[in-house]
């Protein structure tokens, strides 16, 4: 269910690779993903509008969000709103992630009220809300795709790849893919819309023949349309992640038992329903800055190893994220073979002016902060990850050892109206007809936030587009 990539070695990252897990089953990385959901802040919409139009803005992302949520109650009760998306405050949260939100209080750092975390600008720290309907994952999936399933104008094919797009000419007119064993095609009346994430959705364009003219010749794949950005302003979130041992049978370190799983099964409650990632709080760096440029996020377990190690004791993970790197990636094919995994290079930390080498450690000083303050300290048993240092080393060390994704890939096919960018502002592809971009590879620039409901907004936004509903609304609009 993971496509699991790993990037280039990261100079940045004592040339390490990084785990890019991606989610390879139906509702894509929402179904895989932590769960958290924030619509980001309004002036990371406002730079789309003014690269892309207003139709990109805060104010009508705002009409998307409320369409696409419904807001679920402590009791499983859904309030007002009717969208497909169920979101909701975790059932059963962690005692220890309300020692973390405490602790953060003790810092000076505000905390966010439930009613402004989806407001224009969510700063402080706060409990996350949830994709969550009773407990359970809600997946794009199951918040769309259920309710389409039986649709007698949609086909759906699972354990299927595709490899490439159908052109006569520069017109799309369908795709090439490998099922059971066999290579087939499907063609398209109308249009083809594609939506493989930020790392394949740019992979497929170039061996369609979509790209860079010069990477594309240097793997003899005949050039269709000479696009030089696609693959290019590969934007992701740092994760860098400190873990200490506490001394608490209640952290998710405890949550494989038996009697968990009865909770879950039976009351749908307890720790198999925490997302993981409990607390957030988006931060400034430096008093200077307009907004904030750090996000912390609180998990009451042991995160070791990118969270593939098998932590041996209880633990509890904070992490600091680079919310608006400077550093940027791309993402480029190995070969002309599309079985063939592209090769990630995010390019960590690698700005040449060292603003996200800065803003990683003052991020991680402020979690060094945290992990003083009274609510925690007191917990807190000593080091796991990295082993034995605290401090400075520590800071040192988790940059060099343990920085990790937060796994939010975009804006490697750019939205823009400027003709460097790689789709319009209504998602069609420069250079060829009949092709549009629906995820997250067209967002002009990384939001300040977590990327799933900008993601699903995006995929609302296309269905608008495509159907004309958006051109009709912005003139009725104007009436
Ligand atoms: C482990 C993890 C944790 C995360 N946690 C959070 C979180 O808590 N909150 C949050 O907001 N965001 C989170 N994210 C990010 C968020 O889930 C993604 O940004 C969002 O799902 C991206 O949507 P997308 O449509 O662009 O791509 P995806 O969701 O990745 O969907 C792409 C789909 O295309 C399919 N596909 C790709 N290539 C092909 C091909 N060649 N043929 C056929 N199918 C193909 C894939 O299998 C997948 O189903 C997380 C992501 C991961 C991986």
């Amino acid at each position: 269910m993971d496509w699991n990539y790993d990037t280039e070695p990261q100079p940045g990252l004592g040339d390490r690779r990084v785990y890019w897990p991606r989610g390879k089953t139906l509702g894509g990385s929402s179904s895989i993903n932590a769960m958290v959901w924030v619509r980001g802040f309004a002036a990371d919409y406002d730079h789309w509008a003014a690269v892309a139009g207003s139709g990109w803005g805060w104010e009508s992302a705002v009409e998307y969000f409320r369409r696409i949520e419904t807001t679920e109650d402590a009791a499983g009760d859904h309030q007002g709103r009717s969208g497909p998306m169920s979101v909701s405050q975790l059932r059963d949260p962690n005692p220890l992630t309300d020692a973390f939100l405490q602790a953060c209080t003790e810092v000076g750092l505000g905390r966010t009220a439930p009613s402004e975390i989806n407001g224009p600008s969510p700063e402080g720290v706060a409990q996350a809300p949830v994709t969550q309907r009773r407990g359970r994952r809600c997946s794009t999936a199951d918040a769309y795709l259920k309710l389409a399933r039986r649709r007698p104008n949609l086909t759906l094919l699972t354990r299927t790849l595709t490899t490439r797009i159908l052109f006569e000419g520069t017109r799309a007119v369908g795709v090439e893919y490998r099922h059971r064993g066999a290579m087939r095609q499907a063609r398209a009346d109308a249009e083809v819309v594609l939506s493989a994430g930020a790392i394949n959705t740019p992979a497929l364009l170039m061996c369609s023949g979509i790209g860079p003219a010069d990477h594309l010749r240097s793997l003899a794949i005949p050039v269709l349309a000479d696009v030089p950005e696609v693959g290019r302003n590969l934007a992701d979130h740092l994760v860098l992640p400190i873990v200490v041992g506490v001394d608490s049978s209640q952290t998710l370190y405890d949550a494989e038992t038996r009697r968990q799983l009865l909770r879950y099964l039976v009351r749908r409650r307890g720790m198999l329903t925490s997302n993981i990632a409990e607390a957030f709080g988006f931060v400034r760096s430096n008093t200077s800055l307009e907004l904030p440029d750090i996000e912390l996020l609180f998990v009451p377990g042991p995160f070791v190893d990118e969270g593939l190690g098998k932590p041996e004791a209880p633990g509890i993970t904070i992490a600091a994220i680079l919310l608006q790197p400077h550093s940027t990636g791309s993402i480029t094919l190995r070969s002309s073979d599309p079985t063939q995994a592209p090769r990630i290079d995010p390019r960590y930390l690698s700005d040449e002016a060292g603003h996200d080498r800065a803003a990683a450690v003052a991020a991680l000083q402020l979690c060094e902060r945290i992990l003083q303050a009274p609510a925690l300290a007191g917990h807190v048993t000593g080091p796991m990850q990295p082993p034995g240092l605290t401090g400075s080393p520590r800071i040192a060390a988790v940059i060099e050892r343990h920085a990790q994704t937060l796994y939010h890939p975009t804006s490697t096919c750019r939205m823009g109206s400027d003709p460097d960018s790689v789709v319009y502002p209504d998602l069609r592809v420069r250079g060829v007809d009949q092709l549009r971009v629906a995820d997250a590879s067209i967002m002009p620039r990384i939001i300040r936030g977590h990327t799933n409901a900008p993601a699903i907004l995006i995929g609302e936004r296309a269905a608008d587009l495509i159907s004309n509903r958006a051109s009709q609304r912005a003139s009725s609009e104007s009436r």
